[in-house]
């Protein structure tokens, strides 16, 4: 390195330069978070993993349950459920797992999904069919959220593997 003061070439170890007296400062080394640890790869990214995050984002904010009765109707999504925010982490893990392209991170954002989906599927079906005892599993309707869920928890576990065999 050289000396800003004078111009006099240094060791990279000197602390104070031996033509002018002037204290070296050295560059400071990058702190904290850095891109290029994540290993975005061009043209490696899942797209699959990608659409499937994006869906998952939108379903959240989809009508997820219909109830119906006495002549009234009314719309759950998940966010308003108090779910969504778990499918919304889930989304955004699957977009940075589907950027980097790398099959580990993918697998096990995919499998949470499916995990998170089977669970809401059971307890869906469980409500069903506490109010089938009363004679009114009719009024409970699934709506597009739900199949959204599934197909976008579905398209997170596949992704790896399909991203496999595009590799090829
Ligand atoms: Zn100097």
């Amino acid at each position: 390195m050289f000396c800003k003061n004078c111009g006099a070439e240094l060791s990279d170890e000197a602390t104070v330069c031996t033509s002018c007296g002037t204290e070296v400062k050295k560059p400071a080394a990058k702190k904290g978070f850095s891109v290029e640890k994540l290993k975005f790869r061009k043209g490696e990214s899942s797209i699959v993993a990608l659409v499937a995050s994006a869906v998952m984002i939108l379903m959240v904010f989809l009508p997820y349950v219909k109830v119906e009765f006495l002549g009234m109707s009314e719309t759950q999504t998940l966010i308003s459920a108090g779910d969504g925010i778990f499918f919304l982490v889930i989304a955004v893990a699957g977009i940075l797992a589907g950027l980097m392209g790398e099959k580990k991170p993918m697998i096990i954002v995919g499998v949470i999904a499916c995990v998170f989906a089977l669970f809401e599927v059971v307890d869906f079906a469980n409500a069903v069919k506490e109010v089938s005892a009363y004679g009114l599993g009719d009024m409970v309707k699934r709506g597009i959220a739900f199949y959204l869920m599934i197909l976008s928890a579905a398209g997170l576990i596949a992704a790896p593997f399909v991203q496999k065999f595009l590799n090829k």
